[in-house]
């Protein structure tokens, strides 16, 4: 599934979040969006998913415009990974896991079939399925956050931040696991990230947003080797300094 934003812009109040942003994240791949804080990144995947509209512009998905009469068939085809996991507090990870699924009806094999293959797909221990969001660590938290979100098992995956709030060697472990996962699955993938190590690691196509709009897109080696602008140069050079 391709996902296509044409001369997208979103403002709250005063402040301009995106500016005429056109983007196609396509399919099978992973791109990612990387910028510094409030370039507009979650902004973009927000409306990609429709959760915010834009005030200008459209969102395709596979050439036909996301429109709100189709919204909620198109939102179960992607799934939605936010920096905390965004699981609810009050239901164990099993009942997050498997809302959406009881909701549309499916029958109890049917659920109990499609958890025991997401288990193992993203090597949890089953008993963690049983504790509630709090009781368990952050990197489980974001195990059982993707379980959630490829429950449906949707054509596209939202990611935004997913591994921010990790310590280094849990997000470095979550890393590995997640390539893997993306590359066995074949999804359309979109990544929020402000890392350029991560952007590297996980981007088949990067897209650097400054300000609201596409700095510059292309394989993280390209912006990194030739950069189109200052701007490009120096949030690269910012990263790779050493500390
Ligand atoms: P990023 O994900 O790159 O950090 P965001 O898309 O979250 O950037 O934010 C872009 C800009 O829009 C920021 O200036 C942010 O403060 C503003 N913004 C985002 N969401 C809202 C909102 N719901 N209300 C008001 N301002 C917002």
């Amino acid at each position: 599934m391709e996902i296509q934003l044409h001369d997208i812009s979103k403002a709250y109040g005063e402040t301009q979040a995106v500016r005429g942003v056109s983007l196609t994240a396509a399919d099978k791949q992973t791109t990612v969006l990387i910028g510094p804080s409030g370039s507009g990144k979650s902004t973009l995947l927000r409306i990609m998913i429709g959760l915010t509209q834009p005030d200008d512009g459209e969102v395709h998905i596979d050439d036909t415009p996301l429109k709100a009469s189709t919204l909620r068939q198109q939102r179960h085809r992607m799934g939605y990974v936010i920096q905390e996991g965004g699981l609810f507090p009050h239901l164990t990870g099993y009942e997050n896991v498997t809302l959406l699924a009881r909701d549309l009806g499916w029958t109890k094999h049917r659920i109990e079939e499609r958890v025991e293959t997401l288990t193992s797909l993203v090597q949890l221990s089953p008993k963690c399925l049983l504790q509630y969001p709090t009781e368990l660590s952050g990197g489980q938290r974001q195990r059982i956050s993707l379980m959630r979100a490829l429950m449906l098992d949707p054509k596209v995956l939202l990611l935004d931040e997913p591994l921010g709030a990790l310590d280094p060697m849990i997000r470095t472990d979550l890393q590995e696991d997640l390539r893997t996962i993306f590359h066995e699955l074949e999804k359309t993938v979109v990544f929020v990230t402000h890392n350029i190590r991560e952007a590297a690691f996980f981007g088949d196509r990067t897209a650097l947003l400054q300000n609201g709009r596409i700095e510059q897109t292309g394989e993280m080696e390209t912006l990194v080797s030739n950069p189109s602008s200052s701007f490009v140069r120096s949030f690269v050079q910012a990263q790779r300094a050493p500390l």
